[in-house]
């Protein structure tokens, strides 16, 4: 992997005495194409120790669906397999990850703790529980960012626009080049593994051709459908990315890299330089002030939780997006964008309809629980990388979508 190094925080200094490197794997969910599993092995093989996996379990992960701890279940299978596969030992415990995280490194001899870089909430304070208990070498790797989060910028970024200027001059040198693995061997008999690389190629033969100019359309099939795949990691955007340049050309690939590589960076890049991601006050000050001045603005309906969840509203779009999202873990992205606008037209304000809008998206989303989710969220609600719109009732100056706009970009009875 090109400027490994380019992607470590080193939290604790190396214990000399430790026999093993552990590899805390918690976001990547793959062998190919993941650099913690690259820096883990590098680190091993230059102090001759054993690097061995970890995995920790959590059930009941954020009140996740059925349908969600299934698919995570299914990833589970398929990474164990993998590391199977080159033969590096995967042991898999059931409990608190920091608790037991803690225990292992106590109980056995370890020299360097190496885990994936996560910017949210829940990882940074299981991160820093850990640190403070244990006495070996702790280090993060950024595994999931093209553009390394703390090397594209050193600050949150205001737009796409701020950020796309920087990453993308320096997009081809931090392109993966081929791995060290031979991906054959590591997708041999294993199913999840085998339909991402299957989908990827179908991806690049023909639905990347449809994505400029049908993508906006929730009928048109003409999205990748990567997200779970990326959320869990059990493919690299490095590699996509890569793969996408060499086989088509840049104007087909355009606005696929835009989301993959700048939209996807720009969310790690506020979460991780935004701790309080979720919270109005870290929002632009026109945003806040407007959805403040707008708070009291006559609501034409007000749905609870338990109305939107089970699809109790006016709206029969809505309701059947909320409906996909419930069967099938996946809403298209132009929906996405209205189904959280219309959670703020029927919240009593923007803070509870961030609690109802994170709650559904992290309950039933194959991708939830993911800075791409949280930066949609409040995006939607609270103008985050987007401009003041013209002013209007309940949204003020937050930019506003309904049902006529939606029927000019799509044949709405259709997706009904
Ligand atoms: C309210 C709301 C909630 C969202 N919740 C999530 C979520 O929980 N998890 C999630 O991964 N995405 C979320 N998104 C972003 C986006 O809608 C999805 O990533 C996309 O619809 C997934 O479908 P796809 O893989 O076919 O995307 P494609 O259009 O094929 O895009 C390729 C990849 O680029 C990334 N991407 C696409 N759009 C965005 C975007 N706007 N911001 C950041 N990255 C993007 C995704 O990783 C996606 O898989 C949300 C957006 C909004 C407005």
């Amino acid at each position: 992997m090109k400027r490994l190094d380019d992607r470590i925080i080193i939290k604790n200094k190396f214990n000399k005495d430790g026999e093993k490197v552990i590899y805390w794997l918690s976001r990547e969910h793959r062998v190919l194409y993941n650099p913690s599993h690259e820096y883990a092995l590098k680190i091993a093989k230059e102090n001759h120790k054993e690097l061995e996996v970890l995995y920790v379990y959590k059930k009941d992960f954020m009140y996740a669906s059925k349908t969600v701890m299934n698919f995570h279940k299914k990833v589970l299978e398929s990474l164990k397999k993998q590391f199977n596969s080159i033969k590096i030992k995967f042991i898999l415990i059931v409990g608190e990850p920091d608790r037991e995280v803690v225990k292992f490194v106590k109980e056995n001899s370890v020299f360097a703790l190496i885990t994936d870089l996560n910017p949210l909430k829940i990882k940074r304070d299981w991160d820093k529980e850990i640190e403070k208990n244990i006495d070996c070498s702790f280090i993060q790797v950024d595994s999931r960012n093209i553009v390394p989060v703390f090397k594209s910028s050193e600050k949150r970024e205001y737009s796409a626009y701020t950020l796309r200027r920087k990453i993308t001059p320096i997009l081809n040198d931090y392109l993966p080049e081929d791995s060290s693995f031979k991906k054959e061997n590591i997708i041999k008999d294993n199913e999840l593994a085998h339909n991402i690389y299957k989908q990827l190629e179908e991806f690049i033969k023909n639905g990347i051709y449809l994505y400029n100019d049908k993508r906006n359309d929730p009928n048109a099939n003409a999205s990748s459908r990567f997200s779970h795949f990326l959320h869990f990691g059990t493919i690299y955007s490095g590699e996509i990315v890569r793969e996408v340049k060499k086989s088509v050309s840049d104007d087909v690939s355009d606005s696929f890299i835009e989301e993959i590589f700048v939209r996807r960076e720009l969310a790690e890049n506020y979460c991780f330089y935004n701790e309080d991601y979720l919270d109005i006050s870290t929002q632009y000050e026109w945003a806040q002030k407007t959805l403040k001045e707008h708070e009291k603005d006559k609501r034409d309906y007000i749905y609870s939780l338990e109305e939107l969840e089970n699809q109790k509203t006016h709206d029969k779009l809505w309701n059947k997006a909320q409906k996909n999202m419930i069967q099938n873990g996946y809403m298209h992205s132009y929906m996405r964008m209205y189904w959280a606008k219309k959670i703020l037209e029927w919240s009593k304000d923007a803070k509870s309809a961030i609690a109802k809008a994170v709650y559904l998206n992290d309950k039933y989303f194959l991708d939830g629980r993911d800075p791409n989710g949280y930066t949609g969220i409040m995006w939607s609600i609270c103008g985050l990388h987007d401009r003041a719109w013209k002013e209007r009732p309940v949204f003020g100056k937050i930019r506003y979508m309904n049902l006529n706009g939606a029927k000019r970009k799509f044949d709405v009875s259709l997706y009904l």
